[in-house]
């Protein structure tokens, strides 16, 4: 068996310790680092203050082509794969930076910061992971020039975002689950 080195797992540590203050699942540290489940669960309560939600994790694309989730996703992805290409941040460092860049303007822009952001850091996770996995794409809006998350393959020569073309009962609904413990 080999042995891991101590700074490899320092290194770790800090990285699953980012995303959990981030409000990342344990199945997303699970999947980024190589801590045993025991660490990932006592790490999480030392810094939650509480166990580590059990249960699948948000597993739906179409989550992602809803109007409000759509446009934070969109905002989101765009500066994680800038961050990606561009800046010696990469892959889970570039999440986790592109994470907080979104964060700080989806809580001013929310007005209600107390509701928590559209998107969360576990759901940002699961969409690097869709567009690694080919399942989804960035569109480009034939009217404002942005890209925007859309199904991998779909026609987008005559794309319209979601906030060029709102649909009717945009900004009317917002569910939003509020409890700490549970993002
Ligand atoms: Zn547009």
């Amino acid at each position: 068996m080999s042995v891991k080195s101590v700074a490899k797992d320092a290194e770790e540590i800090l990285l699953a310790t980012d995303m959990i203050e981030l409000g990342a699942r344990l199945q997303v540290l699970q999947a980024e680092t190589s801590l045993s489940y025991d660490r990932l669960a006592r790490l999480y309560r030392e810094i939650r203050g509480c166990s580590p939600p059990k249960g699948m994790l948000p597993f739906s694309v179409d989550w992602f082509m809803t109007w409000l989730p759509n446009i934070h996703s969109s905002l989101f992805y765009g500066v994680y794969k800038f961050l990606d290409t561009h800046t010696p941040a990469k892959k889970a460092r570039a999440l986790i930076e592109a994470y907080r860049l979104y964060l700080e303007q989806a809580i001013t822009d929310a007005g209600n910061a107390a509701d928590g952001p559209v998107l969360s850091f576990t759901r940002a996770w699961m969409l690097v992971r869709f567009f690694d996995s080919g399942m989804l794409q960035q569109s480009r809006c034939v009217t404002c020039a942005g890209e925007f998350v859309a199904h991998a393959h779909d026609p987008d020569h005559d794309f319209v975002c979601a906030i060029c073309r709102p649909p009717p009962r945009a900004g009317k609904t917002r569910a939003r689950q509020s409890a700490v413990c549970n993002p």
